[in-house]
């Protein structure tokens, strides 16, 4: 029988499956499942939001995925260079975030002492 009430039964806690792929958030440590086709792409984590690398488990054949290898080496390895730019980026936006809190002080100084005239 192929109708929805089989869904709706299901309770509010995601099943986990023998083929996803449990780890934990590097950033917060929430544990997140994912479906196996995710090995190897960038999600964002459902607890802190920070984009997280899903890890490949070990032993997992590159032919159980649904798509062709190609592809999903391509995916790979577009993930991983996003990554990186991210991390740049994030260096990048790090320091211009300092220079902005120090002009921002620097300002308040003089707004301050403007006030006090
Ligand atoms: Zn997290």
């Amino acid at each position: 029988m192929a109708d929805d009430s089989e869904f709706a039964t299901e309770t509010p806690e995601a099943e986990i499956r023998d083929t996803d792929i449990v780890f934990d958030c590097p950033h917060c440590g929430k544990n997140l499942v994912i479906d196996y086709r995710g090995a190897g792409l960038t999600i964002n984590c459902s607890d802190c939001g920070t984009p997280v690398l899903v890890p490949i488990p070990d032993g997992m054949d590159i032919k159980d995925l649904d798509l062709d290898p190609g592809e999903i080496l391509k995916q790979l390895f577009a993930t991983r260079k996003n990554y990186q730019k991210v991390e740049v980026q994030l260096q990048q936006l790090k320091s211009r975030l300092s220079q902005m809190q120090e002009a921002l002080a620097a300002m308040q100084d003089v707004v301050a002492e403007g006030l006090s005239i």
